[in-house]
């Protein structure tokens, strides 16, 4: 196939599909990091070592910041931004400034220090999307806050600095970017379909079904069009629903299926590689819209992001989402695994 451009109609953004470079799994060397062990303040034991706790899922009759716990979401002990304040946004001639107000937070997703998201048992994954929900809810009040970002950086070259597998949580007082050009997007095939931009695309994925990895009851797992990462995946409701927060048991139970699943095909094609997983969602002081529908992107980190990246916004892609989609289809996960509903064959 010829290198292609590629637009993904969401995002808005170009993408270099230059698939004649494809690479299986194998050709990426992958810097599969070993865990190291050593101190970790997410261990039991070591509960002291970070700030007290803001949730956690224990047995009843166990003490609050003290081992025992299944899920622990604690302050950020280094936080990007503070939660004491009231904005004040200033001008200084061209300059613009802000105190960063908003929320930092860690959901350590298991007492197991060498867990990985794709190893959880299934109910520990739901336990997991229970507390990035109810953390969601909770902050989502707080009025100052216009944007609360859900992320997961998985090994060291995604930007994790700890090994012990967690999520983090970073509320802030703008809506970011990236969400701002898929909302403009969104909105306007709204203005035009009078239909939701991603429902659309999703329904002409299943009738495609090149991309689909798998679909549970309630949840598509598949590569984007336009996909930017080799392997990326996306990770988005059935039914249509714009605010993360609005889940309920069905879909909380639905979504911890098909991120365990997503991480576990990752973990196993490429020997746990680095990723991240980013969070879209409508800003919390919309509420929900008919337009926009929320997601989780997965973004494995098997190549460099480098200068034609950082200069232009596009990014040169050296496997189709087709293959890729393929690859991950056919991976099998050990027992355990719930049953395996691959897209629609
Ligand atoms: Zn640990
Ligand atoms: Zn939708
Ligand atoms: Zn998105």
């Amino acid at each position: 196939m010829v290198p292609e451009l590629r637009k993904d109609p969401i995002s808005g953004t170009w993408v270099i599909i230059a698939s004649e470079r494809s690479k299986r799994p194998n050709d990426f060397a992958g810097p599969n990091e070993k865990k190291k062990g050593g101190f970790c303040p997410f261990c039991y034991g070591n509960e002291d070592k970070t700030p007290p706790e803001l949730l956690a899922y224990r047995a009843p009759g166990l003490e609050a910041n003290r081992s025992g716990w299944s899920v622990r979401v604690v302050p950020n002990k280094f936080a990007a931004v503070q939660t004491e304040g009231e904005l004040n946004p200033q001008t200084n001639n061209l300059y613009q400034t802000m105190n960063a107000i908003g929320a930092h937070e860690v959901v350590i997703e298991s007492p197991d220090h060498n867990a990985s998201l794709g190893s959880l048992p299934a109910a520990q994954a739901e336990r997991v999307v229970r507390a990035l929900c109810e953390r969601y809810r909770a902050i989502a009040h707080d009025s100052r806050i216009q944007y609360i970002q859900i992320f997961k950086n998985s090994g060291g070259v995604a930007g994790a600095s700890l090994e012990h597998s967690h999520w983090q949580i970073i509320a802030i007082p703008l809506v970011p970017e990236a969400v701002e050009r898929e909302i403009a997007n969104s909105r306007e095939h709204y203005a035009v379909h009078r239909k939701c931009l991603f429902c659309d695309l999703l329904s002409q994925e299943l009738e495609d079904n090149r991309r689909i990895v798998d679909q549970g009851e309630d949840f598509f797992i598949f590569c984007p069009y336009a996909s930017r990462f080799p392997y990326e995946l996306w990770i988005a409701p059935k039914n249509h629903l714009s605010n993360f927060g609005e889940m309920g048991e069905r879909e909380l139970a639905g979504l911890a299926r098909a991120v365990k699943l997503a991480a576990g095909k990752l973990e196993t094609a490429f020997n746990n590689p680095p990723y991240n997983i980013v969070l879209h969602t409508v800003p919390v002081q919309k509420g929900p819209e008919l337009y926009y529908h929320w997601h989780l992107e997965i973004l494995p980190r098997l190549t460099i992001t480098a200068g034609f990246e950082w200069g232009t916004g596009y990014f040169i892609n050296p496997t189709s989402p087709e293959m890729a989609a393929q690859v991950l289809r056919d991976i099998q996960l050990a027992q355990g695994e719930p049953e395996n509903n691959q897209g629609g064959t």
